[in-house]
C-alpha cells in the first residue's frame, strides 16, 4: 500500500507527514467501491504551493467527502425524487423521468405491493436520506409517514391524492387505492406535477407539459375502457382485498363482495360462507383474484358455487425498468380480462 506513495513527495517531509493519514482513507473508501469519482481522491503538491492548494481543496471538498456511499448522487445541482412505492415511481418517471438533471428513485422494492402496515426498513430511510421530494400516495397508504417526518421532518411530501374526493369503507376509513381508477390516476398525475412545480419551479413547465402529454393518453384509454364496459349487461363482480372501489364506481362495475381485506389473512370459515351465500344470491360469475395475493380462498368460492376465477390487476407491483407506460399496458390486460369475464352466454 505504501509504495504507491513512492513517486509522490517522499522527499519533501513536510508535506509527506499529513497526507499519509488521508491516503489511508482514500485507499479504504476505494475498497468500498468508490473508486468512479471521488472527490477526496487528490494528490498532494510537490511544493508549498501545491500543499496550499492540497489544504484549499481538502477544505473545500470536505462536505463532499463526508457524504456515504448509498446516496443518490452527490451532484448538489440534481433535483432529486423519492417514491414511496411502485404506482408512484411509474407516475412520477411519467411526470419528471424525461426532464435533465432529476433523479427518480423507488424507496420500496416494487415488488412490494401496497403498503398497508408497511414497516420501514433501514434502508427506506437511507434511501430519503438526500433527497429533495417525497413522492406518496396519502390516504393512508404510508402508515409509516409518521417515522419519516421524525427523522426528516423538512422533507418536502408530494401528496399524490390532495384534494381528491375518497371513497371510505363501511368504518369510515378513506380507501387510498385511487389510482387504480382512471380518473383517479389522472387526478394524482395532476397533483404530482403540480406539486412538483411548486417544490422545483425552474422545472415547472417541464412538470406541467409532461403531465398533460401523459393524462391525454390516459384520458384515451379511459375511453377505450369504456365503450367496450359500458354496454355490458352483468357487472357484478367479487374481488379480492379492497382496491378495486374506484375502478368499479368508474365502470359502473358492481362488487357484490370483497373476499379477503389484506395480503396474508385467509378468510375464516363464517366469512367465507357468507361469501358463497352472496354469490349464490346474485347469481355472480366472476371472481377476481389480484397476481399478488394467494387465490386459495378464491379457488374454495369458486368449486363451492361455479364462478370463474380471474386475475385483475391493481397495479401495485412491477420492475423499476418497466415502461413509462406499464399502467396503459396493465389496464388493458385488465380490460381484456373483464370482458373475458363479463360478456355473458
Ligand atoms: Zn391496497
Amino acid at each position: 500500500m505504501k509504495g504507491i506513495h513512492m513517486n509522490r513527495s517522499s522527499m519533501h517531509s513536510s508535506v509527506k507527514r499529513s497526507p499519509v493519514k488521508h491516503s489511508s482513507v482514500r485507499h479504504s473508501t476505494g475498497r468500498t467501491g468508490a473508486d468512479r469519482h471521488d472527490p477526496c481522491k487528490h494528490s498532494s503538491g510537490k511544493h508549498l504551493f501545491g500543499l496550499a492548494a492540497f489544504l484549499l481543496s481538502a477544505l473545500l471538498l470536505l462536505p463532499a467527502c463526508s457524504q456515504t456511499e448509498g446516496n443518490i448522487k452527490a451532484d448538489e445541482t440534481e433535483f432529486r425524487i423519492v417514491t414511496s412505492f411502485y404506482p408512484m415511481y411509474v407516475f412520477t418517471r411519467n411526470v419528471a423521468g424525461s426532464i435533465p438533471n432529476i433523479s427518480i428513485r423507488n424507496m420500496t422494492s416494487p415488488q412490494t405491493g401496497c403498503l398497508h402496515d408497511y414497516q420501514l426498513r433501514p434502508s427506506d430511510l437511507k434511501a430519503l436520506e438526500n433527497a429533495d421530494a417525497f413522492v406518496i400516495n396519502g390516504a393512508g397508504m404510508e402508515s409509516f409517514l409518521g417515522k419519516v417526518l421524525e427523522q426528516y421532518p423538512g422533507l418536502t411530501m408530494i401528496e399524490a391524492s390532495k384534494g381528491i374526493q375518497l371513497l371510505t369503507d363501511k368504518n369510515g376509513e378513506p380507501n387510498p387505492h385511487l389510482w387504480v381508477a382512471i380518473s383517479g390516476a389522472m387526478e394524482e398525475v395532476r397533483q404530482i406535477a403540480e406539486q412538483l412545480a411548486a417544490a422545483d419551479p425552474q422545472h415547472a413547465d417541464a412538470y406541467r407539459a409532461n403531465a398533460d402529454a401523459y393524462v391525454a393518453k390516459l384520458e384515451a384509454l379511459s375511453k377505450t375502457m369504456h365503450e367496450a364496459l359500458d354496454p355490458l349487461p352483468d357487472k357484478k363482480i367479487v374481488t379480492f382485498h379492497e382496491a378495486f372501489p374506484y375502478f368499479a364506481k368508474e365502470f359502473g362495475l358492481e362488487i357484490a363482495a370483497v373476499i379477503e381485506r389484506e395480503p396474508g389473512t385467509e378468510p375464516g370459515a363464517g366469512e367465507l360462507a357468507d361469501t358463497i351465500g352472496i354469490i349464490r344470491k346474485l347469481n355472480v360469475k366472476a371472481l377476481f383474484v389480484e397476481p399478488q395475493y394467494a387465490p386459495k380462498a378464491a379457488e374454495t368460492i369458486a368449486n363451492e358455487t361455479g364462478a370463474t376465477v380471474y386475475s385483475l390487476d391493481p397495479f401495485v407491483t412491477g420492475k423499476d425498468d418497466d415502461p413509462a407506460d406499464s399502467y396503459e399496458i396493465v389496464m388493458r390486460r385488465n380490460l381484456d380480462v373483464l370482458k373475458q369475464a363479463l360478456a355473458g352466454p
